[in-house]
């Protein structure tokens, strides 16, 4: 059960215990109020000093009690908030009929007590006080009329014109107290779950270190935070990894709906598009509907879209992708009017997300250039030994599982000391690049040509067994032979394929490398598959 006065209706915009703080303050100096009244105002005397004393006394006790309470734990202090307010009421009825009745100090007390409380408690707080105060004021003076306390303080022909004021003067303070406070309760309420939404997004998006995983994280928070009827997150064009753009030189796009995710690519904007003209201004957009000529993609992503904002996200000072939310006819945040209007703190809350979203993508791109980086040779950008390892791992661990040949190549220049040596380093270096445009060109699509270090070049080729890869290695030696470079070279070439003698990557290297030894001592320039250990003829797996 509730206690009556608990204020839990506040929640803790302003937190439990300091607000008991402060009201416990504020009920001091309304336990000290009459015993000054009494010693200043002798005009408003018109009970016995002992009965205000006593009152006084009594409203002590019950405060402290209270605090005892409210140290007992969070049900106990409820409670203790509940017994406070209802000995307040007794307190200042019991002083009230003590120190001069309407006409006394006491009821500016009375109406004060209604303000402070409506503020620190609740509006309903306030107004269940008001009720609360009323009731034990008539019932006080009630018994007063009826003589129920001997003496008759407040006169025989009480309630009176000023009783009637001072109750209008105590409800009408504390409704006015109460919906300017309600008013303002309201704003905090709204901006605290704006900053919890924001706060959700930043956690979301926290750990993303892959733009589309973003993207998405991004899209599904939109949909349920920025209760978007649907929404898709554009990015892309500018990125410099290259890993976002489509092919066509798109945006990638992420779209949400209540069926759930689904990702592709979308030409880039045009200029008077709502995208477009978004980006071009750096500002957000609401439309009523997409144009059919002009929004042309963006009205396929979301066919028959009402209501549709639009916000940039910029980062590193340039637009890196946009939010598009889409929220159709939902009456809480449209406003019907003839321009199209949209709830402001939704627009506001949607441009911090699209701050924070340009934030999460902008450290997802560099942690992509960074892994880039990290795995690429910076000569040649080919993939570097640590990136071959890994990948030669995997393409093996696949054959294993699935019984198909991997074959591997290592590549030596010939005599390529004398190159150096002849024509400088810088020749030398435009050469080794020269090579790595000649494997990367000459790759399928999944193999794996790397620099292996040095002057030394290695190519995984997946699902070729050793006859295929020989001629693999053929193709690769001619094409190095015929390669357009200011110093002409030729590179021998060890081939070794993986099989049951051949197993793990080390062993397959040194195969390979037997393989090259041989190929240089058999005169160089010419290709040389592994044969297996006792002259057998080396068996794939496939
Ligand atoms: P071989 O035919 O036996 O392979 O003779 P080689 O001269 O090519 O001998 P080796 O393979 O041992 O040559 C390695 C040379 O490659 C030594 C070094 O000068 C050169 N080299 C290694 N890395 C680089 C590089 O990054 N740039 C340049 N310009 N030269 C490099
Ligand atoms: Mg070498
Ligand atoms: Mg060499």
């Amino acid at each position: 059960m509730n206690p009556i006065f608990g204020s839990t209706d506040v929640d803790d915009l302003v937190a439990l215990g300091k607000r008991a703080r402060w009201a416990f303050g504020f009920r001091l100096v309304l336990a000290v109020v009459p015993l000054v009244v009494w010693g200043f105002l002798p005009a408003a005397r018109t009970g016995s000093a002992d009965a205000v004393l006593g009152g006084v006394v009594a409203y002590l006790a019950v405060l402290v009690l209270g605090e005892v309470l409210r140290h007992a734990g969070r049900r106990c202090a409820l409670w203790s908030i509940t017994l406070a307010l209802l000995a307040d009421g007794v307190h200042l009825a019991w002083t009230f009929r003590l120190l001069g009745g309407a006409d006394g100090p006491m009821a500016y007390v009375f109406v004060i007590h209604a303000m402070a409380i409506t503020l620190l408690a609740s509006f309903r707080s306030g107004l269940k006080v008001a009720a609360w105060n009323t009731l034990v004021l008539l019932l006080v003076v009630q018994a007063d009329v009826d003589g129920v306390f001997g003496e008759r303080l407040l006169g025989s022909t009480f309630p009176t014109a000023g009783f009637a004021v001072l109750l209008a003067a105590v409800w009408s303070a504390t409704f006015t107290t109460a919906a300017f406070a309600a008013v303002n309760e309201r704003e905090l309420r709204r901006r605290r779950y704006d900053m919890q939404v924001l706060r959700r997004f930043s956690l979301a998006m926290e750990g993303g270190h892959d733009v589309r995983e973003t993207a998405g994280q991004l899209a599904e928070l939109c949909r349920d935070e920025l209760l978007a009827q649907r929404v898709v997150v554009l990015v892309g064009e500018e990125d410099p990894a290259g890993q976002l753009p489509g092919r066509t030189g798109g945006l990638v796009h992420v779209l949400t709906t209540a069926d759930g995710l689904s990702c592709g690519e979308t030409p880039a904007p045009g200029g008077d598009s709502v995208l477009g003209r978004a980006v071009a201004t750096h500002g957000t957009l609401l439309v009523k509907r997409l144009d059919a000529e002009a929004d042309r993609d963006l009205a396929q992503l979301l066919p028959e879209a009402r209501n549709v904002l639009v916000v940039p996200f910029r980062a590193e000072g340039q637009v890196r992708g946009a939010l598009v939310l889409e929220y159709g006819q939902r009456r809480a945040l449209v406003r019907r009017r003839s321009r199209p209007s949209l709830d402001r703190r939704l627009v506001s809350t949607a441009q911090q997300v699209a701050a924070h979203a340009a934030l999460a993508m902008g450290r997802a791109t560099l942690v992509h250039r960074l892994r880039l980086a990290a795995g690429t040779d910076g000569l040649t950008g080919l993939a570097n030994r640590r990136t071959f390892d890994a990948g030669l791992d995997g393409h093996l661990a696949r054959a294993e599982r699935t019984g198909s040949p991997c074959s591997v190549l290592l590549i030596d220049l010939d005599h390529f000391k004398s190159v150096n040596d002849r024509h400088g380093h810088l020749a030398g270096d435009e050469v080794l690049t020269a090579l790595a445009g000649v494997l990367a060109a000459g790759s399928r699509p999944g193999d794996l040509p790397a620099r292996y270090g040095g002057e030394e070049f290695a190519v995984v080729l997946p699902d070729t067994d050793a006859d295929a890869a020989t001629a693999v290695a053929e193709r690769l030696r001619a094409a190095v032979e015929r390669m357009p470079a200011s110093v002409p070279v030729t590179a021998s070439v060890g081939v070794a394929t993986c099989g049951p003698r051949h197993r793990t990557a080390v062993e397959l290297l040194a195969a390979a490398d037997e393989a090259l030894y041989e190929a240089k001592a058999a005169g160089r320039n010419r290709v040389v598959a592994a044969r297996a250990p006792r002259g057998e003829a080396l068996r794939t797996t496939g």
